[in-house]
């Protein structure tokens, strides 16, 4: 779909093909195998320019919208799927930031970003509420010229390893209504952050999604974003939609990987009673059809998504909402689907497609989870309201 990206957009995403292959792809086994944070991965997309993509164009960014996300983020995970997810989730941290930014914030956090200079995430998960991230129970309190935040947090992408945090709580205001929340930026280097244990997870291993405690957290004023209690603008206007689409592109990508390498596999695997290649045998042809129209809807879906975000129509909201369900559908299905036409062979070495495999699971469980999205969905095609 190049042809319908501007210019500069295929500009960004044939650099982020160059580092992709050079500094992300060859690093992704390690990456998965021992459970790192894609510590080189980032290094090489800030030397590239990239972490500054939503970062607007006056504080030293590139000032892409949600159809860059998709383009640079699918690119990443073709290579490695926790580079992406860790890339996507500075990115939305970034939106979130760039959102309502003051001038304090621009200087301090939007033009470090751009500079490449800083990485930051989202700390919005709490295990109470598990996947209804809306509503956040971490208190806040004032305290003279800063506020105080103690909570636990869990599942922070990029854990220990960000220069800062989005950090969501309730509202300080002691008459606020149940599910109002208030964002603030959390730098890393506040003494009273304790991250908890490493992360161990099933796929996206390199991911250090970790929980991270916040005892008596002294946040300066100026890092509050927005107004206190701004819940509904910022879950739906910025949070959900850019997350949505980073995450949609991420398992895009991963989907992409799979039919690759199942093209590879049919293409050289040979049975030596035959001679043929497997790629002769119509049923399997049959297979690799399907699987690259599951792919390529899939992609037409989330780039259709990401260009209606971007321009505002009114239909954007579902369309942004069924992106990552359509993802997960077909990243599970695809990437399984790969394992069985890559035989035992691919079963046994426990390797890249096993990898993918494991990386596609975290596709529904990631909030908003996939039964959320579908109410999400539903609600606002029948004008309800969506909480
Ligand atoms: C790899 C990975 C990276 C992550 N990164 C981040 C991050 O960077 N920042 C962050 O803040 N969080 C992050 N998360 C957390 C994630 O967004 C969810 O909050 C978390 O997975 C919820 O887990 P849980 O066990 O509490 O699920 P639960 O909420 O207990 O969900 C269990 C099941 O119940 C369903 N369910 C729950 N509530 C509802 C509802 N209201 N309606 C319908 N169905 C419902 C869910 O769909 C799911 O199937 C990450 C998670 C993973 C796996």
């Amino acid at each position: 779909m190049d042809h319908e990206l501007t210019d500069r957009l295929r500009d960004l995403r044939a650099t982020t093909d160059r580092v992709a292959r050079a500094a992300i792809a060859p690093h992704a086994i390690e990456v998965d195998r021992d459970a790192v944070w894609p510590e080189r991965a980032m290094r090489a997309l800030a030397d590239a320019g990239l972490m500054g993509l939503l970062v607007p164009r006056a504080a030293g960014g590139e000032g892409q919208g949600m159809l860059g996300l998709v383009a640079v983020t699918e690119t990443i995970a073709r290579a490695c799927s926790s580079s992406a997810m860790c890339f996507g989730m500075h990115c939305v941290a970034t939106a979130v930031i760039a959102a309502k930014a003051t001038p304090f914030q621009r200087r301090h956090y939007l033009e470090a970003i751009a500079a490449g200079r800083h990485v930051t995430s989202l700390a919005l998960s709490e295990a109470g509420v598990g996947s209804n991230f809306y509503v956040a129970q971490t208190p806040l309190r004032r305290d003279g010229d800063a506020y105080v935040i103690d909570g636990v947090k869990q599942f922070v992408t990029s854990g220990a390893h960000a220069d800062s945090y989005v950090v969501s709580t309730i509202a300080s205001d002691p008459n606020a209504k149940a599910g109002e929340f208030s964002c603030l930026i959390v730098d890393a280097d506040s003494p009273e952050l304790t991250w908890l244990e490493p992360w161990g997870g099933f796929g996206m291993r390199g991911n250090s999604s970790r929980g991270l405690r916040l005892e008596g957290v002294r946040v300066p004023r100026q890092n509050l974003l927005g107004e206190e209690g701004e819940q509904d603008w910022y879950v739906f206007e910025v949070v959900a939609p850019y997350f949505l689409m980073a995450m949609s592109a991420t398992y895009l990508g991963i989907a992409r990987a799979a039919l690759e390498l199942t093209i590879a596999h049919l293409e050289t695997r040979r049975l030596s009673h035959s001679g043929e290649a497997l790629a002769a045998l119509p049923v399997l042809q049959h297979e690799l059809a399907e699987m690259w129209a599951t792919v390529e809807k899939c992609a037409r879906f989330v780039y259709d998504a990401a260009r209606r975000g971007d321009t505002g129509l009114p239909d954007a909201q579902p369309s942004i909402f069924m992106s990552k369900v359509v993802a997960a559908e077909t990243v599970v299905a695809v990437t399984n689907q790969a394992l069985t036409l890559c035989g035992g062979s691919a079963y046994r070495d426990n390797a890249e497609l096993a990898r993918l495999l494991r990386d596609a699971r975290a596709s529904h469980v990631m909030a908003p989870t996939t039964h959320i999205l579908k109410q999400w969905t539903a609600r606002s095609l029948l004008g309800l309201p969506l909480l």
